[in-house]
This record gives C-alpha cells, sequence and structure tokens, in this order.
C-alpha cells in the first residue's frame, strides 16, 4: 500500500519523538490488512529517517481484541523477531497481555497506535505534555491519599500503598518503556481494599470500552473496601452497567481500578458524540481530556497487581475536584498546579 505523504510526515514527527534514527531497528506489529495505511505510513517515515525498519504481519485470530486472546498469542517466531529490535510500533492492541510483557522487558519501547488518523492528526505529542505529565507523576509516587469530590454527590477516597504509576504522553524513547499515542494523562491504584465512597457516574460522564456510551441518567457506585457493593440508578445506564458486569460472572468484576486524571489539551471530551471518525475509536480522547478525573473499574495487572478479571470499564467524569493528601489537583474540572496547567486553560 502506498503511503499517504501527509500521513508520513506526522508519522515521522512522531517517530522522532521517540528517538528513532539512522540505525535504530523498528518492527511494526500489524494483523492482516488492519490499519494498512497506518503500517505503510510508519515504514516509510521510519525509511526517512534511516531506520532499519520491517513489518512482523500476522493473521488475525477470529474475535481477537485487546490484550488476553491477541493474535500473537503462541506465535514464537514473530515474538522472537518483536524482541529483537530497539522499538515496536504495536497496530494490533497488545495491551494488559503476557505478551506484551514479554516483549518490552527483553528491551524494546513499544508504542501502540490504534486511533485512525484523522485522531492522531488533531493530537500530536510534544515534550512539554511528557514535562506536565512527569510533574504530575512525581506527585502521585508521593502520595498516600486522593479524594475525590463532584457537584454530583462523589466523595471517595483512594488509600495508596506503592502500585506503578502509568504515565501515557504519547511517545516513547526509553528501552522496554511502553506508551500509546495519542493521550496525555496519568494514574495509579489503591491498594486492594483502599477505596471507600460513593462515585456518581453523573449526565455526559463516559462508559468507555466496550460499551462507549455517554450517560444520561446518573448512575451511583457505592464502594467498600475497594469493592463496588451497589450499582444505584433507575435509568437504563444503571440497567445496562449492572447487566454488563453481572454477565463475567466474575465477582472481581467489582473491584475499582485504576484512578488517574487527563492532561491533554487536544483531547475533546464531546468527541465520541459528535465525530464520525468515534466509530473506530477507542475513546482515548475520553481518556484524556484535560480536567478529567478518569475513573475505572476491573484489573490492576496494569499497575501491578494480580486481578486479572476480563471485566474492565473506563469512566472518564467531568467536573470533580480531586486532592492528593490535601493539595487540589484538579478543582471542578480545572488543574491547578502551575507546572501541569496549559495557558489558557
Ligand atoms: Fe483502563
Amino acid at each position: 500500500m502506498a503511503a499517504n505523504a501527509e500521513t508520513v510526515a506526522l508519522f515521522r514527527k512522531q517517530l522522532e519523538l521517540c528517538d528513532v534514527g539512522a540505525g535504530t531497528s523498528l518492527a511494526v506489529l500489524s494483523e492482516d490488512d488492519v490499519r494498512a495505511e497506518h503500517a505503510a505510513a510508519f515504514l516509510a517515515a521510519a525509511a526517512e529517517l534511516e531506520a532499519d525498519a520491517f513489518q512482523v504481519n500476522i493473521r488475525k485470530k477470529p474475535g481477537s481484541f485487546f490484550g488476553p486472546g491477541n493474535s500473537l498469542q503462541g506465535n514464537e517466531p514473530a515474538k522472537a523477531a518483536l524482541k529483537s529490535v530497539d522499538m515496536v510500533v504495536d497496530l494490533v492492541g497488545l495491551l494488559w497481555s503476557r505478551e506484551q510483557t514479554e516483549i518490552t522487558d527483553a528491551g524494546p519501547r513499544m508504542l501502540l497506535v490504534i486511533e485512525p488518523i484523522d485522531v492522531l492528526k488533531r493530537m500530536v505529542s510534544n515534550p512539554d505534555d511528557r514535562r506536565r505529565i512527569e510533574a504530575g507523576s512525581a506527585r502521585l509516587a508521593k502520595a498516600k491519599e486522593m479524594r475525590i469530590t463532584s457537584p454530583g454527590g462523589t466523595d471517595v477516597t483512594y488509600r495508596f500503598g506503592g502500585y506503578r504509576i502509568g504515565e501515557q504522553y504519547g511517545y516513547t524513547d526509553k528501552p522496554g518503556r511502553w506508551d500509546h499515542w495519542p493521550g496525555v494523562f496519568l494514574y495509579t491504584a489503591a491498594v486492594e481494599d483502599g477505596v471507600d465512597g460513593t462515585v456518581v457516574i453523573d449526565t455526559g460522564d463516559q462508559l468507555l470500552l466496550p460499551t462507549m456510551r455517554y450517560v444520561t441518567d446518573p448512575i451511583t457506585l457505592t464502594i467498600e473496601s475497594g469493592m463496588i457493593t451497589d450499582i444505584g440508578g433507575e435509568g437504563l445506564d444503571a440497567a445496562l452497567l449492572r447487566s454488563f458486569m453481572a454477565g463475567y460472572d466474575d465477582p472481581r468484576a467489582y473491584s475499582v481500578s485504576h484512578i488517574g486524571w487527563g492532561l491533554d489539551p487536544r483531547a475533546r471530551w464531546d468527541f465520541m458524540g459528535t465525530d464520525p471518525a468515534a466509530a473506530d475509536s477507542t475513546g482515548q480522547d475520553g481518556r484524556a481530556f484535560y480536567g478529567n478525573v478518569l475513573f475505572s473499574t476491573g484489573p490492576n495487572t496494569e499497575v501491578g497487581g494480580d486481578n486479572d478479571t476480563l471485566c474492565h470499564i473506563d469512566i472518564p467524569l467531568k467536573g470533580c475536584t480531586l486532592t492528593l493528601d490535601g493539595e487540589t489537583i484538579v478543582d471542578g474540572g480545572r488543574i491547578v498546579p502551575a507546572d501541569m496547567r496549559v495557558e489558557g486553560r
């Protein structure tokens, strides 16, 4: 497939941020002809930078999706090729899988890229994103307690005990480090029994993958010792959430998962409801939009825990206030600390 010149230029910028240059070995992992345009443009951009690039194209297994059940499972020669390079561009979605950890543990840095090209064009990363994320993660690393409140009635506390901090700023230049382009946000998780209180998922908040809906009727979650003990609400959204979670027949589905906030000024809260490209998106706009609080349920393997339930929902909350050990980080959806803020926002 011929690469589109504008896309090649865009991807070249992104690879430069990833410190790809002459002699860097780079593998582009893809399935069948899924995101063939992305693959062709990454290979062309890598060639312009004089990197040693090649494509690892595998058969898409029926029903394969994120992480567990991915098409790379059991394909030892493909895995060996991916482990042998400096950098992997993942167009498949290995997120949360053993295969991803195996590859990054062997040394390569990895960049996940699965959003539509129109979304990528709008959300190009820059070093200032990284600086602001690192200012946030320095605070998160020291924090003992996070409290989140909202006008709708959220009041929940997270007690931290050393789980990994996830930093996402859309590029990666360090061996073994994973990132996802696009999206600028950070997160960690509480100790297993360390979340208590109420989370109100309010009108305009989002239930992301796999439901992909804006909530129109508030849902009230009661959380005790890290577990959701009640999903309250009279509307359709609450009924769907109750049914969806019960469908996994797994008590660990009701655990509270990662928690953090969004710092991406280019991500749009309204994207999922207003842009046709949203049909092919995994909702990075929702996860990353500036000043959101990203609440989530289910597994905690991403931050180093051992709950690997398959029921995972990211739930960006709008207009919340978030404090870390008493310092206000987000105030009604606005970022407060100067070192995380974007001019004029
Ligand atoms: Fe998540």
